[in-house]
Order: C-alpha cells, then structure tokens, then sequence
C-alpha cells in the first residue's frame, strides 16, 4: 500500500514541487497551506481512517506557525508520527526550538529531491 505524506506549506509553489517530487517516488500525498488548515486535514484523514505516514511542515506560516502546529500534532492521535521540518530556517536556536517541540528531522531549504526522500525513507523506515 502507498505511504501516505502531508506536505503542510504556505507556499503554493513549494507545496506542488514537493508534492510532484513525493508522488514521483510513490508517495500519495495530502497537501495544506498552513498548520490550521493541516489540523483541519488530520481531523478528516481521522475520520476516515486514513493511516498517515509522516508529516511535512514549513515553519513560518500564516495563521498557524510550524512549531506551534507540530505542538498541536503532539496532542492528538498522530502524535507518534515522524514530523520532518522543511523551511528557510538554519539558526540552531530555532532547530532546538523544534525538537523540542517534536520535529523529528529539519531540512533547509531549497529543497533538494535526494536529499528529502532519503530523509524521508529513513523517518516512515527506522522509528
Ligand atoms: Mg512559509
């Protein structure tokens, strides 16, 4: 069965490179535009009893930021699912930050498709 991934971005642009990149490599993939949103999507993958395999996330996002969302995630029944963080962010004060609240990986941007798919394998295939 294909691993499902929610790409969570504000960017649309990004959202689709990675998404195209992601079904590229047999992924299915569920797509947000910022944390509330993706609470939103969680709550219907739910209820539908879609098993989710990893999430996604950017981090700076209007209405729900990437840490705040990722705390958010930690409260409900995906909480156990690897998070990987994708952003414009480097600075280890905010890396910190993240895993802290529950990033299981951190990724600068741009994006390169090896490098995030390998991540990726290593999250959904090692926890
Ligand atoms: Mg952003």
């Amino acid at each position: 069965m294909q691993k499902h991934i929610m790409v969570v971005d504000d960017s649309p642009t990004i959202r689709s490179s990675v998404a195209f990149c992601l079904r590229n490599a047999g992924y299915e993939v569920d797509e947000a535009k910022d944390g509330q949103d993706a609470l939103e999507r969680l709550d219907v993958l739910k209820e539908a009893g879609t098993p989710l395999a990893l999430i996604l996330t950017d981090i700076n996002m209007p209405r729900m930021d990437g840490l705040t969302f990722i705390g958010k995630v930690k409260a409900t029944a995906f909480r156990y699912l690897p998070i990987l963080v994708l952003t414009t962010e480097g600075e280890q004060g905010m890396i910190d930050r993240g895993k802290v609240a529950g990033a299981s990986g951190w990724l600068i941007k741009p994006f390169h498709p090896e490098q995030l798919l390998w991540a990726i394998r290593k999250l959904i295939y090692t926890k």
